[in-house]
């Protein structure tokens, strides 16, 4: 966009995991939006993500699944397992079985990777880096957004999809920080010639529980089997620091879980970086939009991730709210985004309940009502 008076149909802020899919959506549905994200560039941080067949759908109209599939892990089964005998709690089949009954694959992959192809899936002269949305002014017919390079652009819709600590939300709401939730989760890759010297076998996708809830999720982030990686979640008593992560170590991996299944132990003995990460949350929020704002994602539900859908929310919500706006057009804005929210408000908050509770797959349960639902296609209202 050469001109800072340019004006935009609909301007979606944030170009994480749910506004790229929002872009994407869109644009795909024939609406002009532009994306705003106020970092300078993304980069492959070590984390890795599951994407659900309800999520993976939403990929196939973008015209993602297939590489994602190509790229990413797919696991025949969630296995949930007792950290300290091994004892399998239960065994959820995915693979062939998710695919036949939920519609798409399930799979799990690294967030860098899957987050690069949604970028690169979008125009690049649509999608605005180092663009940090400072002020808003909500007026008659559009709204001035005002961004910290100084540019000024005047959109019909904004879309905020900036994540937890949004600033869409506090326009709506009010300043309110996220409350930390007691939890913590250490994130690491491990070293994967360490792994196989261990000789043990590592399950594609499996959560070790320890008492209190306590648990690592360990799984494969590539098809290939070349790279496994974890995340922790651990309760604390505070997290005292500014920082949005910091250095954990493999001694804090063995004070906090070792002497447990030698599958554990290989983890922890093959852990070479790992960092610590603070999980916030949010009540669930009683305003989802107002006038021409609406927001998306950890914007309106964060949740501690041990659902593994709080992303896949985020863009089920970009995919819901795409086709209100196509029911109604972008004139129709009042309506569709009623409608928007009257479809995902009690999905969404039934998932950040649970996820947060870290109940999820830990016994046999179905969990067709989160992977067979189709977001492009249930009913809205
Ligand atoms: P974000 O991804 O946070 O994106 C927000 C974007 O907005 C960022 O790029 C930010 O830079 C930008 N932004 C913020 N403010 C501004 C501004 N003022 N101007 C411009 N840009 C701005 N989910 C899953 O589905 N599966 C999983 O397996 C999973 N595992 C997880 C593991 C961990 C440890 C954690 C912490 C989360 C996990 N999640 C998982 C949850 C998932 O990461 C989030 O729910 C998801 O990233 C939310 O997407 P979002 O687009 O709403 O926000």
């Amino acid at each position: 966009m050469k001109d800072s008076s340019e004006k935009v149909d609909i301007a979606v802020i944030g170009a994480g995991l749910g506004g790229a899919a929002a872009a994407a959506l869109l644009a795909n549905a024939g609406f002009s939006v532009h994306t705003f994200e106020q970092a300078p560039a993304f980069t492959r941080l070590g984390a890795g993500i599951h994407i659900g067949p309800n999520v993976m759908k939403i990929f196939r109209r973008i015209g993602l699944e297939k590489r994602l599939g190509e790229i990413g892990s797919h696991p025949e089964f969630w296995f949930s397992r007792d950290g300290r005998t091994g004892d399998y709690l239960s065994r959820i089949p995915l693979g062939d079985y998710g695919r036949k009954e939920y519609g798409a694959s399930y799979i799990t992959i690294h967030r860098g990777d899957m987050h690069a192809e949604q970028i690169a899936a979008l125009p690049e002269d649509r999608l605005h880096f180092g663009h940090r949305l400072n002020a808003i002014e909500e007026r008659e017919k559009d709204v001035l957004l005002t961004f910290d390079n100084g540019r000024r652009v005047e959109a019909g819709l904004v879309v905020g999809a900036d994540g937890i600590n949004s600033m869409i939300r506090e326009i709506l709401l009010g300043p309110e920080k996220p409350r930390f939730s007691g939890w913590v989760g250490h994130r690491a890759l491990v070293n994967m010639d360490k792994l196989r010297a261990s000789g043990l076998e590592f399950e594609a996708c499996v959560k070790w529980w320890w008492e209190a809830s306590r648990h690592i999720m360990a799984y494969a982030t590539k098809g290939d089997g070349s790279e496994y990686y974890y995340v922790t979640g651990v309760p604390v008593t505070g997290w005292e620091h500014e920082a949005s992560f910091v250095d954990s170590s493999r001694e804090e991996m063995e004070a906090i879980f070792g002497g447990s299944h030698p599958v554990v132990q290989a983890l922890i003995d093959a852990t070479e970086t790992v960092t610590k990460w603070p999980f916030w949350n949010r009540d669930p929020l009683n305003l989802w939009s107002r006038g021409r704002l609406v927001m998306l994602g950890d914007a309106c539900h964060p949740m501690r991730p041990h659902m593994a859908q709080g992303a896949c929310m985020a863009i089920e919500d970009a995919a819901v709210l795409t086709r209100c706006l196509e029911e109604t057009g972008t004139e129709g804005y009042r309506v569709a985004f009623r409608l928007y929210e009257a479809t995902r408000r009690e999905r969404a908050t039934k998932v950040q309940t649970i996820s947060n509770a870290n109940t999820w797959l830990k016994e046999q349960e179905d969990p067709a009502w989160v992977y067979a639902y189709d977001p492009l296609t249930a009913a809205l209202g």
